[in-house]
């Protein structure tokens, strides 16, 4: 069937590229070891760091975010190190099972998916083991629409004089939601091109702390695509160890144009708006947020429940025909249960309200028990600016 208008790609990314980024890509590809390739790659790391807000190096990965996970992990630890890992949600699931594979010693912290990381958690088990080699934490668990508070788990390793690394995945989060790297000491970032930073997928990043770097040079892991030491040689002169993904690296030098443009202070701002505008309609309409808790709210993606009986694939399915826009699935154990409605990326006010309108009608058309009233809710949020 003939769609006219364009598709509305509200998953919680891959986000909708913008213009002025997919036009920087449409571009020859050049010659990676040429004399001007690397003008162009100490532009985009240096712009890169104002994003990560880090003085530390941002490695660029030819790779999905799960490439980057591997590549943290291969690069800071040594098979069977102890790691302390939390169940947030579907990918934190996903990560430890990766890490498991790569041999590491896995304490896993249970969790309900509407919780965030539990700082006192955490360091009840710090406390208990000085051997833990790192913490992983999802910043913004895409899964559930949960964010953790990174500061608060910083201050709760330190507060028992830990020397456990810091790990944390910002792949939704990263210029979505502050998370400054070197004021909140975390030791590796880790990210990806396909939300926030507003690219097609493609490339992972690790950013990684003098401290990550020292525990590299002692690892007893096996890596050789992965390894941080080859990047870095080949980085500071502005060239890579093996062929870069060229093009997106000219899509990745307009994505961080932009964003310093509009600035870090007002993309956060924009993204809290969004959320809570979303999250406004939410509330109008009577329907559950996955998160629980208030201080939890994601700013990238909220994840909605229907009630017992009600199918969210169902309603996901009638809005993709009837309105062309494409939520969120429930992933893992919240499969059917709820839908999730990315608001992250280039994303504004009207799109917003295009969004929610599709979701309120599509609840409509599916039969699920709402009240009307979401979208005046969230128009009032949107035409107001509020920001927080
Ligand atoms: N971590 C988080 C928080 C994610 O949202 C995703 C993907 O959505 C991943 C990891 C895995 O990244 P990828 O699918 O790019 O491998």
């Amino acid at each position: 069937m003939f769609l006219s208008g364009r598709h509305f790609l509200q998953i919680p990314g891959p986000t909708n590229v913008p213009e002025r980024v997919s036009l920087a890509m449409a571009r020859a590809v050049i010659d990676h070891r040429g004399a001007d390739f690397p003008e162009l790659a100490l532009r985009v790391f240096g712009n890169l760091r104002k994003v990560f807000a880090t003085e530390n190096p941002v490695l660029i990965f030819p790779s999905s975010g799960t490439g980057a996970w591997e590549a943290a992990l291969v690069n800071a630890l040594s098979p069977g190190d102890k790691i302390l890992v939390f169940e947030t949600g579907h990918f934190s699931t996903l990560w430890k099972d990766l890490a498991q594979k790569l041999d590491l010693q896995v304490i896993w912290v249970a969790g309900d998916w509407r919780r965030g990381i539990d700082p006192e958690v955490a360091g009840a088990h710090l406390r208990q083991d000085s051997g833990i080699a790192a913490v992983l934490a999802i910043h913004n668990e895409t899964s559930t629409g949960v964010t953790s508070d990174i500061a608060a788990l910083r201050a709760a390793m330190d507060a028992c004089g830990h020397s456990a690394l810091l790990l944390v995945d910002a792949i939704s989060s990263l210029a979505c939601s502050p998370l400054p790297m070197d004021d909140w000491g975390v030791d590796v970032v880790i990210s990806g091109s396909q939300k926030g930073l507003m690219l097609p997928p493609g490339l992972g990043f690790n950013a990684v702390s003098a401290k990550a770097l020292e525990r590299a040079g002692h690892s007893r892991a096996r890596n050789a695509y992965w390894n941080w030491q080859a990047m870095l040689n080949n980085n500071r002169q502005g060239y890579f160890p093996y062929t870069p993904a060229t093009t997106l690296l000219y899509g990745l030098d307009e994505a961080l144009n932009m964003l310093l443009e509009e600035g870090m202070h007002n993309v956060f701002a924009r993204h809290a708006r969004h959320a809570k505008a979303t999250r406004a309609a939410l509330a109008a309409w009577g329907l559950e947020n996955v998160c629980v808790n208030a201080h939890e709210y994601s700013d990238s993606t909220t994840a909605i429940l229907l009630p017992d009986g009600h199918d969210a694939d169902r309603l996901r399915k009638i809005i993709l025909e009837r309105f062309n826009m494409s939520l969120g699935t429930g992933l893992g154990k919240l499969k059917g249960r709820c839908f999730r409605i990315g608001h992250l990326g280039n994303f504004n006010d009207l799109m917003l309200a295009g969004t929610l309108s599709g979701v309120e009608m599509g609840l409509k058309l599916a039969g699920a028990p709402y009240c009307a009233g979401g979208i005046n809710a969230a128009l009032d949020i949107l035409a107001n600016g509020e920001t927080n």
